[in-house]
């Protein structure tokens, strides 16, 4: 389904399905000027998602010889389809940081770089070989190497007289941009800021502290005057600074449940204790939910982790050979305090 979300600059969006995916679909944006038309997104590489992408194309009867394709980040949803673009000649604009991530090592490298770090924190072996064949980011993921032109923050993606800027927002990937109209005050925000669902935050090998990273992007994007975001899933347009504090709120309370969760339980696993969290995942106990779910609710949980680690409330020892979590005496004093953990 195609409909126009935007005029003077025409903006349409393409629905694009992700079938049995919690997210539902992708919004496919297309900004189209008299020079040139810019496609943000693609899909997954599986052939409803081509389907869909497509016929939105071609009901838009665009000029693809003037036509780019812009890609926020990294994830498969977003990349899948990037080569039906690179076959037709149509030049491809990725940020510096996450196209970095399908030139300098291999799929299954950077797969089992991740699946280090969950083993290490208690995520179960025999559950990691039976999420690997569930989770749509690796089946539907594009064939990497593909051509594109690498993207700093702030640089000015080429649309003839209208202005474009991608800017660099880590957190939700290390390299996620958006895309930002100066002028018309516009934002296309990818998964950055979502409006009916919470952008996951997970851990990445060789990034630190990817929460803290998300937390200060979002505040970059609060600081930019912007009168409608335009976010890659499901309900397609909003109040950016509504949502920005919701989303600060909702990570406050995490990181409270986290830490408490540290609290009740010291001595266990970061696997143990997104086993002591809540999940809204339909009232499934933590035992029941698929592995992939795990591998999900396992990264979240080492996201406000490796976070409480870096403000001094938390540490982690080896005991019996196993990674595990305490309070520090700070962390109580937090607790006992009830000073606010997120402050941007
Ligand atoms: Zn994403």
């Amino acid at each position: 389904m195609t409909e126009q979300v935007w005029s003077n600059p025409d903006i349409y969006r393409i629905q694009v399905g992700l079938p049995q995916n919690p997210l539902g679909n992708l919004n496919v944006y297309v900004l189209c000027t008299p020079e040139r038309n810019l496609i943000i997104d693609t899909g997954f590489c599986r052939p409803e998602c081509r389907a869909d992408l497509w016929q939105g194309i071609e009901e838009l009867n665009l000029d693809l010889g003037r036509t780019a394709l812009f890609l926020t980040h990294l994830h498969s949803d977003h990349t899948g389809l990037v080569w039906d673009f690179v076959s037709r000649g149509i030049p491809v604009y990725m940020g510096r940081v996450d196209l970095a991530y399908f030139t300098d090592a291999s799929p299954a490298k950077r797969w089992e770089q991740l699946e280090e770090i969950w083993v290490r924190e208690g995520f179960p072996a025999d559950q990691m070989t039976r999420q690997t064949g569930e989770n749509q980011a690796r089946l539907y993921a594009p064939q990497p190497y593909f051509p594109a032109i690498p993207v700093d923050n702030w640089e000015k993606i080429p649309m003839g007289k209208l202005t474009v800027l991608a800017l660099h927002t880590p957190g939700h990937t290390p390299g996620h941009m958006v895309l930002y109209l100066p002028e018309e005050r516009l934002l296309f925000s990818g998964d950055h800021i979502l409006f009916d669902i919470t952008p996951n935050i997970s851990v990445w090998y060789q990034v630190p502290n990817s929460l803290k990273d998300y937390l200060s992007s979002l505040s970059r994007i609060r600081a930019l005057p912007i009168q409608t975001a335009f976010p890659a899933h499901r309900f397609y347009k909003g109040d950016v600074y509504q949502r920005i504090k919701e989303l600060l709120e909702h990570h406050a309370r995490r990181m409270d449940e986290v830490l408490a969760a540290v609290d009740d339980h010291p001595g266990s696993t970061a696997y143990e204790l997104a086993g002591n969290i809540t999940w809204s995942a339909r009232g499934l106990e933590w035992e029941a939910f698929p592995p992939h779910q795990k591998w999900f609710a396992m990264g979240e949980t080492l996201a406000y982790l490796y976070f409480l680690l870096d403000t001094g409330w938390i540490f982690r020892q080896t005991e019996d050979g196993k990674l595990v979590y305490h309070l520090t005496s700070g962390g109580v004093n937090h607790k006992n305090h009830k000073q606010e953990v997120i402050q941007i």
